[in-house]
């Protein structure tokens, strides 16, 4: 990472690791959290807790698709959702915050591929979602989170990243929201290309934890 960072001419504190542990247990977080690391991201509720209860010194960020009925922990347990959808989770997420843990820093989750079968708004969606979600009390939202459908082809990787990023400062600027600056995008096999164009949470799983359990 710290090598992509100088060819890309990136700032390494500028590219924060996500560790994702899901389906891990709570000893591989533990090991993780010895070498430093600081940030782990989960994407079902049921498998987080035990990790989240044992380690609420490091920031939890959820990452998976969000049933309404599970918000008010999600808002409660995690410091930063990447995978927002609608405005109704929005909403729920924002009222069911307790407030003396300050807000909750949401991304907008983006569905790049316009593939049917994977997660997120299109990004005319983005442009709106984000205005209804910049009113919300107990919500800061901070920019927008892609998974591409998988390519091993890094010009077809950077295109796709660059959209995100397009997309992110036009949100920024159209709706003048200064703290929409986050861009969540970059996994194990396409991390590289994503720091280049502009990442600024990596959401790494494989590359540190091996490969993963059955869920
Ligand atoms: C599992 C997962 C990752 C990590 O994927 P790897 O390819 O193992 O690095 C990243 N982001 C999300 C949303 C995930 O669900």
């Amino acid at each position: 990472m710290l090598k992509t960072c100088e060819i890309a001419n990136r700032d390494p504190d500028s590219v924060n690791l996500l560790a994702v542990s899901k389906t891990m247990g709570v000893d591989a977080v533990a090991t993780a959290i010895h070498a430093g690391q600081k940030h782990f991201g989960e994407n079902y509720l049921q498998d987080a807790r035990p990790k989240v209860s044992a380690f609420p010194e490091a920031t939890w960020h959820f990452v998976g698709g969000i049933q309404s009925k599970k918000t008010r922990d999600i808002a409660n347990a995690f410091g930063w959702v990447h995978s927002i959808t609608t405005e109704k989770v929005a909403k729920r997420l924002s009222e069911q915050r307790e407030p003396t843990l300050g807000r909750l820093n949401c991304l907008i989750q983006v569905n790049l591929s316009n593939e049917d079968q994977k997660s997120g708004v299109t990004q005319d969606e983005a442009i709106r979602l984000a205005g209804q979600i910049a009113t919300l009390d107990q919500i800061s939202v901070r920019g927008l989170m892609a998974i591409p459908a998988p390519t091993a082809d890094p010009a077809a990787q950077a295109a796709t990243f660059r959209l995100l990023r397009d997309l992110k400062d036009e949100i920024e600027s159209r709706h003048g929201l200064p703290e929409f600056n986050q861009l969540s995008m970059g996994m194990t096999n396409d991390f590289v290309e994503a720091i280049k164009q502009g990442a600024t949470w990596i959401r790494i799983g494989t590359a540190i934890f091996g490969p993963r359990n059955k869920p």
